[in-house]
């Protein structure tokens, strides 16, 4: 097991964003996270590197208890977050950018990590020395991932990855997703509005409703099922 959440609460003063969260991620799988405006999505990452930090449940990460870890020793213990929006460092360079990536722990690894990323994101090694945000939004979606990949993370957070890019990038994302969990192994759990995409590159998904899961299954019974077709596919 990679990730286990156990009865999760988070707060951010009076609002009660999760309510008793038992989520789980298996080593090798993707795992997606669907639900509406407000659903507690972005809390649900973000409480993982203990902002909002869980007020009550428990946290296993990798066979360790991380619930009450600093953000960033959580961050040396092998996870990334791409943030939605991306975030990434406009002024800086694409190379900057991904150097900001590198885990202090280890940076002896940054040439050879370099490489990789660049081999799977072209664009990067040719705009290497532009500020970065020059790049198109789908450009820059592909930098945060790269950036977060230059950590090597066990497992690998992306928020909303697909939101506001044109549908060539929304492809490409999904993509690398397949891409870096078929060939890289790569854990992956993704948050997503774009329910049709994310639940077919899915083994298994969840739906997050007011702070709580309400449905589980796999991506494919998920993608049947009639109450999440009619809320979250055809049109929803
Ligand atoms: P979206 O898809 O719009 O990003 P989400 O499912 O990611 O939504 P969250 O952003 O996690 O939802 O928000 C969950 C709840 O917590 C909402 O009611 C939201 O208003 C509230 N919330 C989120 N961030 C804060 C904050 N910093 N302070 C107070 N309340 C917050």
């Amino acid at each position: 097991m990679m990730l286990q959440m156990t009865g999760v609460h988070a707060h951010y003063g009076h609002v009660h964003a999760l309510r008793g969260i038992d989520l789980s991620v298996q080593v090798g799988e993707v795992v997606t996270l669907i639900g509406a405006n407000g659903a507690g999505k972005s809390t649900l990452m973000t409480s993982l590197f203990g902002a909002p930090r869980c007020s009550s449940g428990q946290i296993i990460f990798d066979g360790e208890d991380i619930t009450r870890l600093p953000t960033h020793q959580i961050s040396h213990r092998g996870i990334a977050l791409v943030p939605e929006g991306r975030r990434i460092y406009p002024r800086m360079t694409i190379l900057e950018n991904l150097q900001m990536g590198v885990s202090y722990a280890d940076p002896s690894n940054f040439e050879v990590d370099l490489k990789r990323m660049e081999a799977l994101f072209p664009i990067l090694e040719s705009r290497r020395h532009q500020a970065a945000g020059t790049l198109s939004g789908g450009e820059q979606q592909m930098l945060a991932i790269a950036r977060a990949l230059m950590s090597r993370p066990k497992l690998l957070l992306l928020d909303e990855p697909s939101l506001g890019l044109a549908p060539l990038y929304i492809r490409k994302v999904f993509e690398i997703i397949q891409e870096l969990n078929r060939d890289y192994g790569m854990t992956i759990l993704l948050v997503e509005q774009n329910a049709n995409h994310a639940l077919k590159v899915a083994h298994r998904a969840y739906v997050l409703q007011h702070g709580e899961i309400v449905l589980s299954g796999t991506g494919q019974e998920l993608l049947s099922d009639p109450a999440v077709r009619a809320a979250y596919l055809d049109g929803g």
